[in-house]
């Protein structure tokens, strides 16, 4: 089962728990790098490389760098000894503006910078910025390498790392010769380096995945593959299509110690990556990896592969979550009580919020402090439109349809849109949708769901203050129809089995 305290910390949003993180790049290529990376102790990398320029007239002067990336701040100050060079090896001046932006008084061919790769003080943060420690490290170019491109352009790169004796290296970038990596956009490159981890490969008629593992855990490598296989497998179900074609997936402990139970995810271009502390017992364990796994992996299609712009973040992050939840009660991984318990604990912090704000207006200021509205209400709001799809079709249809018809109309390389206006836009084709979007998407009632659980044969009680879901002991046909579509009856048949 799956404990309160692993709920809680969904919710407890206030600062990041997960992070689904996406770029867009459209037009060809414009710009090039290629350069050399060289890790070293304590904790640094020497960046030094050239500029090439492809099809593009445009005079590059500003030097900039990654300074902020999912709220965590003041990323240009790890850059220092930046030096730009001409074509001829000649010196070029350049002003500093401020931490990691420069301005050149020419155009320059060569780079050359170090950067300071000390773990980040937010032990969370090691999900989404580079860090190193003693035997290992992540390295996002995204914030290693300059962002020289002025338009929203992606930038390829060739990459050679120079790596410490006896470290390995791990991506899904296309390997090209010994740590060389040919990249097609660097804002998506993700690479674990390090020795002392081990690798795993799924590969079968449908499925093709690696995990990268780290450190001792109460279950086994074999059993973190089969799982993410089993979890990436339903989703492709859902979807009618892989990802991409061969995502990678990092399993490490947070670098620094931490307490029993945390931990941080980020899945960005095909890459998920997990950053976790274990929990005191196997089933907890077990538990909790199914948990990290159903929701980053959706993120490999949404938002990743939609070519979707904005912030939209409460239909991205809220129905991802929920989706996670359905599918854990789908593969039998979570009861049906525990599905209603996070949805009656979404209620209950939800309730606590004295100013609510709409979805669309939360997802704006996810970085600054309305992250758990994002999660919560994006839960039930997703929560209500599945109740809605599933009374008024009878059981035909559910969420799973709304992502199809996104995913449909809206995965890349179709043209980009305004994530808000797009989902809203498909959301509304169903008119059993409308009060939901209304009230709670784009307006910012208090969640009243009565009805939608009369619906289902769900009744609440107090407790504490707190509400509670359990379901009713008579039920009626249709109420037993769409529980049963909800997988109620999954666990029933799973515990006569065990019987
Ligand atoms: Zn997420």
């Amino acid at each position: 089962m799956v404990s309160m305290s692993i709920i809680k910390k969904w919710f407890s949003a206030a600062r990041i728990v997960f992070a689904a993180i996406t770029f867009f790049a459209y037009a060809a290529p414009a710009q090039r790098i290629e350069a050399n990376i060289k890790i070293t102790s304590p904790a640094s990398a020497y960046v030094e490389g050239r500029l090439i320029k492809e099809n593009s007239n445009q005079t590059i002067l500003n030097w900039s760098f990654a300074n902020s990336i999912v709220g965590i701040e003041n990323l240009g100050a790890r850059i220092s000894d930046f030096n730009l060079s001409g074509e001829n090896n000649q010196t070029i001046a350049f002003v500093k503006l401020t931490d990691g932006e420069y301005l050149a008084s020419v155009e320059a061919a060569a780079f050359r910078y170090r950067v300071n790769l000390n773990l980040p003080v937010e032990a969370n943060a090691a999900a989404h910025v580079s860090w190193l420690d003693d035997d290992k490290g992540l390295l996002m170019l995204g914030d290693l390498l300059p962002q020289i491109a002025a338009s929203n352009k992606a930038i390829s790169a060739r990459i050679k790392f120079d790596l410490p004796v006896d470290w390995k290296i791990i991506s899904n970038e296309k390997n090209t010769g010994e740590n060389t990596f040919e990249i097609k956009n660097i804002e998506k490159a993700i690479f674990f380096v390090g020795k002392n981890w081990r690798e795993r490969e799924l590969v079968n008629e449908k499925i093709s995945l690696s995990l990268a593992i780290a450190g001792e855990w109460k279950f086994s490598d074999d059993q973190a593959v089969e799982t993410a296989g089993e979890i990436y497998a339903e989703y492709q179900k859902l979807f009618g299509e892989t990802s991409t074609d061969k995502p990678q997936i990092i399993l490490v402990r947070f670098p620094k110690e931490t307490k029993f139970g945390r931990w941080a995810a980020e899945t960005r271009g095909a890459s998920v990556t997990v950053l976790s502390a274990d929990m005191p017992f196997k089933t907890q364990s077990v538990q909790r990896l199914h948990e990290q796994l159903r929701h980053e992996i959706f993120h490999l299609w949404m938002p990743n592969r939609l070519a979707l712009t904005g912030n939209y973040d409460w239909f991205y992050e809220g129905f991802t979550i929920y989706q996670a939840l359905r599918t854990g009660v789908a593969m039998n991984q979570i009861r049906f009580e525990d599905y209603l318990g996070t949805l009656a604990q979404a209620y209950n912090l939800d309730n606590l919020q004295n100013h609510k704000i709409s979805l669309v207006e939360s997802s704006k200021n996810r970085w600054r402090g309305a992250g758990s509205q994002v999660y919560v209400r994006g839960m039930l709001a997703a929560f209500l439109c599945d109740v809605a799809l599933l009374g008024e079709s009878k059981g035909r249809r559910s969420i799973a349809e709304v992502f199809r018809e996104i995913y449909r109309q809206h995965r890349a390389p179709n043209k980009p849109e305004d994530g808000n206006t797009a989902i809203l836009k498909i959301l509304k084709n169903y008119s059993e949708l409308n009060s939901v979007i209304e009230k709670y998407i784009a307006g910012a009632e208090k969640i009243n769901w009565e009805t939608s659980l009369e619906s289902l044969g769900i009744e609440t009680n107090e407790e504490n203050l707190k509400t509670k879901l359990s379901v009713k002991k008579k039920l009626n046909g249709k109420q037993k129809h769409l529980l049963i579509e909800l997988g109620y009856n999954n666990w029933r048949k799973l515990s006569d089995k065990r019987k």
